[in-house]
């Protein structure tokens, strides 16, 4: 008798859905100025782009791309789907004149991305409405990081934040669930230290019970590097990674953690709109002593900041995404491929931005920890990047 196999099930995520078509009433109204000063309806400025241009990986972080979803029979978007350099760069520069001053590249893993180079060269020669060059970084894993720091800042990039979960072999290996060694992505950190791509920032999510102990270690090995380590509170993004609130580490108590050991005294945001909550190391008198590295803290579960954020996603497959939450894009790759002109596009962006309200960390307590996002099924972390 022959075994019969279980019909395998992909779960439901947002990128399967047909992309948000443009109203009408978006595609017609009249255009306003492109000239850097789009604000949404809650009066938040864009300014920040991140660009997907993979959505695969060659980790397997479970709180991102967890194994037993994404395996060898994960439907991946196919090369036709992915908008090329030369779309991305279009709507990259659109984007700027919109408002756009600095664009980081995401995925998946987005060293994966076959000649990135030339996209970052394209990217790098873009100027803001008043002819300043843009902040363009990449968030990465760091497994290819010592094999193409040189040619990255060579092509234009002007730094790199490095994804690092812990210093501990074993508990690395075990984070990225596919037995990449730490030393690898510590070479990949000093390579890119070495060809100028700071200042440099280091993530690392905390999962409670799994790597919380590596916290201090990671302090200590970074307090005088000129390394800026950030600490990310572990967020439900996507719908296949099981989250549970218990597994969340509030960044106080990191920060609570460090203090005890390392006393730290807070430090004034740097620019309106950022992310992460600023700490520097203390002086035997408690003031700041500059010499040490920073922390950041990204409290997106404690402590929403949706109130300042200014940040556009644009997916792999050209869809643009106005929340890290959301669970529909809007399709401008259709627009690209339709022959749409310049200024029809340039209008179009400007009023999906004008509408947009969204604000979901604000809301989660109210939606319930464990609900999606705005029509419920969310998109993954590793289709529109962190
Ligand atoms: N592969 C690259 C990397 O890991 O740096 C870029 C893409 S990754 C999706 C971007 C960032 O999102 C990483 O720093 C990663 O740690 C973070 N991330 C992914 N899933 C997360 C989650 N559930 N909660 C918090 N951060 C998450
Ligand atoms: Fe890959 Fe980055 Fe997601 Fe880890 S967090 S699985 S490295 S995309
Ligand atoms: Fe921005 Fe959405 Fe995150 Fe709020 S939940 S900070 S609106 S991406």
């Amino acid at each position: 008798m022959t075994e019969r196999s279980t019909p395998r099930i992909i779960p439901v995520v947002g990128h399967r859905e047909a992309g948000l078509a443009l109203p009408q009433s978006l595609r017609n109204a009249q255009s306003p100025a492109a000239a850097g000063l789009l604000t949404d309806a809650r009066g938040r400025p864009l300014r920040d782009l991140r660009i997907s241009v993979t959505d695969r990986c060659n980790f397997r972080c479970s709180y991102c791309m967890p194994k037993a979803t994404f395996d060898k029979d994960y439907p991946y978007l196919p090369h036709a789907s992915l908008l090329s350099f030369e779309e991305i760069t279009r709507l990259a520069r659109l984007f700027v004149q919109h408002g756009v001053q600095k664009i980081r590249l995401t995925g998946g893993e987005p060293l994966l991305r076959k000649n990135i180079e030339v996209l970052i060269e394209q990217l790098s020669g873009l100027r803001t409405p008043a002819g300043l060059p843009l902040d363009l970084t990449l968030t990465t894993n760091g497994s290819l990081l010592a094999r193409k720091a040189c040619a990255l800042k060579a092509a234009g990039l002007k730094r790199v934040t490095v994804s690092l979960d812990g210093l501990d072999d074993a508990v690395f290996r075990t984070m990225n669930d596919v037995d990449f060694p730490v030393a690898d992505v510590l070479a990949g950190l000093d390579a890119a230290q070495a060809a100028g791509l700071g200042p440099i920032k280091v993530n690392m999510v905390v999962k409670r019970g799994t790597n919380d102990h590596e916290i201090l270690p990671m302090a200590r090995h970074f307090k005088n590097s000129g390394v800026v380590l950030r600490f990310i509170e572990y967020m439900d993004v996507g719908v296949t990674n099981g989250w549970r609130m218990q597994e969340v580490m509030p960044s106080a108590e990191v920060i609570a953690r460090i203090h005890n050991e390392m006393p730290l005294v807070p430090l004034e945001a740097a620019a309106p709109g950022e992310t992460a909550q600023r700490w520097g190391y203390a002086d035997a008198r408690g003031n700041h002593d500059a010499t040490g590295s920073e922390i950041g803290v990204i409290s997106s579960v404690t402590q929403a900041f949706c109130g300042d954020c200014n940040r556009a996603r644009l997916s792999t497959e050209g869809r643009l995404y106005l929340c890290l939450f959301a669970s529909q894009g809007y399709d401008l790759k259709t627009l690209l491929r339709g022959a749409e002109s310049d200024a029809s596009i340039s209008d179009a962006l400007a009023r999906i931005w004008q509408q947009r309200s969204d604000r979901y960390s604000e809301l989660r307590s109210t939606l319930g920890a464990d609900a999606g996002g705005p029509g419920g099924r969310r998109i993954e972390m590793s289709y529109i990047g962190g």
